[in-house]
Order: C-alpha cells, then structure tokens, then sequence
C-alpha cells in the first residue's frame, strides 16, 4: 500500500529538472486516484472474491502507469482529460480479467487442415476422450498390477496392443517422436557413428532438425550421398568397426522429384547383415542396428497411404528395420506421443536408459493412446471412429453434402447482411507433414464479402470470437472448409459472423 503511495511522487522527482513542466505535471499526476481508491470502488466488489487480490492490485497499477504515461507524453495535458475513477475501475476489471483469461482454449477448424500443427494436430476419437476421463480425476493403474496386487510398469498398458497391431517384439511409448529418436540414436549410437544420407537430413516443422537430434544424442553423424541421390555403397563404404547403425528418416513434409535415388529399408538390412556376419565371425562388438524414423505412424492398409508412397509401421519391420519410431498424433491419429517398435531385445535396453524416465507418459496420455490403439483391432472401425482416419478418408461425395448444408444454413442465417455464399470445390490438405503432395479434393462454402476485403472479418472470428474460428482467407473471401467440420460447428459459425456484422461495423 505504501509503494502505491510513493508512485507519484517518483516520477514528479524524476521531471524536477524541466522546470516548466514540473509543476503542471506533478498537478496532473496528483489527480490520479490511489491504488487502493481504485480497488474499494463498486465495480471491484464482483471481481475480489473471484481474483487474488494482487492480480487485481496489478491490473490497476497497469492502468494507472498507463495513464500516468499518457501525463508524460503529453497526450493528457489538463486534470479533466484524466479519466473518471469509474472509468479507471472499469478498465482495470476488463485487464484483470484478461490476465486470468484461459489461454489454451477449443476453437473451430475450418481450415481444411487436417493434422494442424498449430491446432493441436490430431483430435481424439471418442473412446479415448472417454478413457482420458475415467483417469484423470481420480486413482488408476498407472503402475499398479492388480493381477499381482503390486507394482506395474506404465509401459505395460500399450505395448501388448502395439505388438500384436504391428507384429513387433516389443514396444514403449514417449513424451512424442522426436524424444524417441533422442532416446533411440542415444541407447544404440551414443559416441558412435550412425551413418544417415544427405538426402535425409531433413528439419521437419520448426524445430526438430536430424543433425540437432543426433549432436544432442551425442550420436556421431556420418553423412552419405548427396542431396538427391544415395547408392548403397554410399553406406557400405562407409562402415567402420565404430558403426553402429544406419539410420533412415522419412522426408515428412519434403519431397524431391526427378533424379532421385534412396536406399531402401531392404537394402540397409542387407548391408548391416553382411557387416553383422562379419563381426560376429571376427568377435567385434557390437551389432549394427537398422534405424527407421518413419514419423506418421500409419497402422492401417489403406489406398490413400499407398497413393502416397507410405508404408506401414509392420512394412518397416517386415522389410527389416530392427527399431521404428513415429509420432502418436500424425497419420497415426491418437494423442502426443513418440512410439517405438522393434526387436524384444533392444526395446529392453531402451526401457532401462534413464531418458525413458526423463521422457516417460503421463497417465493421460497413456489412457488416451490405448484407447485409440484398441480401436485399430478392427481397421474398419478404426477409418470410421479415428477423427484423422475419418477426415482423411471421407469422400468428397459425402463432404459436399456438409458444406452445402452449410452454405444453406449461413445463406438463411445471415441473408439480411451484405454477403454472398456459395458451395466451391477446393483442396485439403493431410498437414502435420503428413502426404505433402496429396490434394484432397474437398468443398467449402464460400463467402464473399460485399463491401470489404474480408479481413477483418477473419480477425474477428479468430480474435473475437468466443471460441475461435479458423476459416481459410483467399483473395478477399472466407472458406470454410467442410472436411475439417463437423454440423454440430454450424450455429457457432453462424452466430460468429452475425456477430461481426452487428457489433464490429
Ligand atoms: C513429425 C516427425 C518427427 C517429430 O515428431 P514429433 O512427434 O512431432 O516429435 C520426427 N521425425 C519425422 C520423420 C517426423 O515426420
């Protein structure tokens, strides 16, 4: 309380040197209410119990600084331009509240992004959201065994499900991809050398970059090949007694045309074997390990993937990997996590090196990746129940008879406001690095704006917008993307634009 008093008092000490103004400033300033002023008045009485007091105590400080900078600039030049106590409480009231204003929050997805980055890429089917909820409030069997009323392993909840979906040995999730690559380059190739071709030296999003991953792992890079094309001698020649793996990185969301080459998981196999056969005959240590950074983690067979040139997480093992990693959340379709597969032996070590600890899953998440897991028991099922399968795989039949549904219902909704709305055939797109070539034909409904750019009315429903709304801007009109949306988006949508053109003109 003494601090605000003094407040004041700083600053006209700190003007005492221009004279002129001294006087008149420090008059001003004088009229600027206590802090504690502020915080007894009516307006506050709603907010105290609802707010610590100090977050309120700073709101008005923050107020008050502004005002009394406004005195320092010049902008406020006379006693009356300072505003009235209420106004001052009002405004603190509206900034305190903005301070405790919840900052993780749902929005609308209209962008035809599927796996938006941005947007928490992948949502959760239902039974997963279900599963998340029968743990998180209460006790579960995180680590509990009731079969031997003991101790358990958190690994345990997902790794059955993982091996049976993929044929794999063993399995054990992480924190996301790029901590299961840390971790598997750091069990297997820690002050070796991993050999990995320049064509897959990739940065995917902004801020997993192989080379990084490796330095940190403490890995030693040997790069092989060029940009575009790596033979497989490229990776024979370069085996040395300290090889420890050859690694192979899934280009994610970059792609090379034309004169292209890579190695294929097939032929590092057969290159490891070789040198394999040779050490063990010789009695070297250890064995080289085949490495696949697969990232989408696709599951299923489906037309889509192969279109695409993805293969599955069985593919991987079946073609020879010894360990395969991806990401919980792309093509995969489940929570945030970073899974990795392969042989019973190597998945043991990994559970045993302590960034496996550093690393771990917390109980949501768990619950949420073996509920979606469960759901991949029946391939069907799982395009029908899996949000990003579903998205993905709809046909555009069916996403039209969405967005014109759509486009009715905004036509009847907002007929009285200067617009114009259409159904349009547009592109989707997978997103999260997913299928980066893969156009997914889609339609939109289509708004035009009559009388401006269709700018604002964006910034509108993003920023004002309760729950925001993030539709796609293109030369001055908004699409909303029918893929990404469900009916059950319609109202708000609706309601949001009305909004815009009854408040924001
Ligand atoms: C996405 C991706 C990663 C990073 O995975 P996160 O789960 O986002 O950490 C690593 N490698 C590849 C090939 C990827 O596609």
């Amino acid at each position: 309380m003494g601090d605000d008093q003094k407040q004041p008092e700083v600053q006209i000490k700190q003007k005492s040197s221009k004279k002129d103004n001294k006087d008149n400033l420090s008059s001003i300033l004088k009229e600027l209410p206590q802090v504690d002023e502020v915080l007894n008045h009516d307006t506050f009485s709603f907010l105290s119990h609802a707010l610590p007091h100090e977050s309120l105590k700073n709101s008005i400080r923050d107020v008050l600084e502004s005002i009394r900078n406004d005195v320092k600039s010049g902008k406020i030049t006379d006693k009356k331009q300072i505003p009235p106590l209420s106004e001052i409480a009002t405004d603190s009231c509206k900034h305190a509240l903005q301070l405790v204003k919840p900052s993780l929050r749902k929005v609308i997805n209209a962008s035809g992004v599927i796996i938006h980055t941005n947007l928490g890429r992948s949502c959760l089917c239902e039974d997963a959201v279900k599963a998340v909820e029968d743990v998180a409030g209460g006790y579960c069997t995180l680590e509990y065994s009731t079969e031997n009323m003991a101790r358990g392993s958190r690994h345990s909840h997902v790794e059955q499900l993982l091996c049976t979906l993929t044929g794999a040995g063993g399995a054990i999730a992480v924190n996301n991809n790029a901590a299961a690559v840390m971790m598997v380059l750091n069990e297997f190739a820690k002050g070796h050398e991993a050999i990995v071709s320049r064509g897959e030296l990739v940065e995917i999003g902004g801020s997993f970059r192989v080379p990084d991953i490796m330095a940190l792992s403490d890995a030693k890079m040997v790069e092989v090949g060029t940009t575009n094309k790596t033979h497989a001698e490229d990776y024979s020649d370069k085996i040395t007694p300290d090889t420890a793996m050859l690694l192979k990185v899934h280009p994610s969301n970059y792609r090379m045309e034309g004169f292209v080459e890579d190695v294929s998981i097939k032929e590092l196999r057969k290159i490891a074997d070789a040198e394999n056969k040779r050490r063990k005959k010789s009695d070297e240590g250890q064995q080289i390990i085949v490495y696949e950074d697969q990232g989408s983690g696709v599951l299923i067979e489906d037309e889509l993937f192969k279109t695409n040139g993805e293969h599955t997480i069985t593919d991987s093992l079946k073609l020879g990997v010894d360990i395969v990693s991806c990401s919980g959340d792309k093509l995969l379709g489940g929570p945030q996590a970073g899974i990795i597969l392969g042989k019973k032996e190597h998945i043991d070590r990994l559970k045993k090196n302590p960034l496996a600890r550093a690393l771990r899953l917390d109980k949501m998440t768990l619950a949420a990746l073996e509920a979606t897991l469960r759901i991949y028991l029946d391939a069907d099922a799982a395009r029908k129940k899996i949000p990003t399968l579903r998205m993905l795989t709809e046909s555009a039949d069916s996403v039209k008879k969405r967005a014109i549904k759509l486009t009715k219902f905004l036509t009847s909704e907002l007929g009285d406001f200067p617009v114009e709305i259409e159904t349009v055939e547009e592109i989707s797109r997978a997103g999260g690095g997913s299928l980066p070539m893969c156009d997914i034909a889609t339609f939109c409904t289509k708004i035009t704006f009559k009388n401006d750019d269709g700018y604002s009315a964006d910034k509108f429903l993003v920023q004002e917008n309760e729950i925001p709304i993030i539709s796609r801007l293109s030369k001055e009109c908004l699409y909303f993307d029918a893929r990404t949306l469900s009916e059950t988006n319609f109202k708000e949508i609706s309601k949001a634009l009305k909004k815009y053109f009854t408040e924001a003109k």
